[in-house]
């Protein structure tokens, strides 16, 4: 039996969401969304003696943060050569090492949850495999971790900096850290309207000095200023049961980072992409898995990753994608702060941004992510 649009990660039948809230609230910062990049927030505001509420339409990690590929990539979703030509080389350079120290506090903080691994990039075509020498030539000039990767998986680069993880238990022990720590979360409270001090919600009104709102996919919904900047697209994914027909030593970026795959600790594969294959029909925030995409994930994963395991999930969640190829981490109006648009990699880089937004709404420090596209 295939689990109904669950992903693989929700293993913990013990886990109970936090409660929806009841009544109004009072708190110095409003954080709307308890994906990854919320929590960080939440949890840099309470080092930060904020008295936080925090709440999300779903569950903890009911977004991407706790239904994506679990890959911990340096960088932006652009190959760094890219993001060098659509952001500049400095701003690519910045990010690039600023997502690097990231990644150490990741694995740091959740050696349980994450492993350090290293990545590979395996060019699919002639083509991409001339993208991978630019891409090793820049990075090397930029003195950025890469190595050039020959071996079972074909040919491409290999990041050694970068990892997985367990996306779902990583947001999970964030929030369980955070309410030790006095945040206030609450699940199952959707926020319907936001002013420069307040929250309205469906379950009441939190009353607030400042606002961040933490919400990857459908943020133009919550947020309709940022809707000539940022789209939201739906990514899909399935998973196998323990595969011991194949072995997956590090996560695979394939196709241009379209396709990606995993192998769990416990064997199983968990393999996404192909958004691209249907893509006007992807440029949604529904985040219901389609038979056309599944289909296509389940011929990759016999014909290429070569295994018989049976599937046990199929799932999808919403991203946003943003225009410029850069994040958003800004102040949309006074006193809220939006962060999102990852364009497909946010698990390293939400927590940055999530970091800088904190630095800004809490010390009035200027936004030090300066991106601009060129
Ligand atoms: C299938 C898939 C595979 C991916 N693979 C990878 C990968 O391998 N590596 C990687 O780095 N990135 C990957 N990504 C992208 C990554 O998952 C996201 O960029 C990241 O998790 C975003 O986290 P977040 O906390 O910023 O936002 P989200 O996870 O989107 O969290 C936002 C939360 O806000 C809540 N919310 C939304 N609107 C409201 C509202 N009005 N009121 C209250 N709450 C609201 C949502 O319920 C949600 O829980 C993938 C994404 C998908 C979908």
């Amino acid at each position: 039996m295939i689990a109904d649009n669950t992903p693989v990660w929700d293993d913990e039948p013990s886990w109970r969401p936090p409660a929806p809230l009841q009544g109004n609230a009072d708190c110095d910062v409003c954080v709307i969304g308890l994906g990854g990049s919320g929590l960080v927030a939440v949890r840099e505001l309470r080092a930060n003696g904020a008295r936080v509420v925090g709440i999300d339409a779903g569950d903890v990690g009911a977004g991407a943060a706790g239904r994506n590929g679990g890959l911990l990539l340096a960088g932006l979703a652009d190959f760094h050569h890219d993001a060098v030509a659509r952001i500049g080389h400095a701003a690519a350079v910045t990010l690039y090492k600023r997502t690097l120290v990231e990644l150490d506090r990741v694995f740091a903080e959740f050696p349980d949850v994450a492993r350090r691994t290293g990545s590979l990039r395996i060019a699919a075509s002639a083509d991409e495999r001339r993208d991978c020498v630019a891409q090793f030539a820049q990075m090397q000039r930029d003195e950025l971790p890469v190595e050039w990767y020959t071996g079972p998986e074909g040919e491409g680069l290999l990041m050694p900096s970068d990892g997985v993880m367990q996306p779902l238990a990583r947001v999970r022990a964030m929030a369980r850290a955070a309410i030790a720590a006095g945040a206030r979360l609450h699940s199952l409270t959707h926020a319907t309207s936001i002013t420069g001090r307040s929250v309205t919600t469906d379950r009441g009104v939190i009353f607030c000095e400042r606002v961040i709102v933490a919400v990857d996919g459908r943020l133009e919904l919550l947020l309709p200023e940022l809707g000539s900047d940022v789209r939201s697209a739906r990514l899909q994914m399935l998973a196998t049961a323990p595969a011991p027909d194949v072995s997956v030593p590090r996560p695979v970026y394939w196709r241009d980072g379209y396709e990606y795959w995993q192998q769990l600790p416990d064997g199983s594969i968990a393999l996404g992409g192909f958004r691209d294959t249907e893509l006007e029909s992807e440029w949604t925030s529904d985040a219901t898995p389609t038979p056309a995409i599944q289909d296509r994930l389940e011929r990759f994963l016999r014909k290429h990753i070569r295994t018989s395991a049976p599937i046990t999930h199929r799932w999808a969640a919403t991203v946003g994608y943003s225009h410029s190829g850069a994040p958003i981490c800004s102040e949309v109006r006074d006193g809220i702060f939006a962060i999102g648009a990852y364009s497909g990699t946010g698990n390293i880089l939400g927590a940055l941004c999530a970091r800088e937004a904190i630095a800004w709404a809490m010390r009035g420090r200027q936004h030090a992510l300066v991106i601009t596209s060129t």
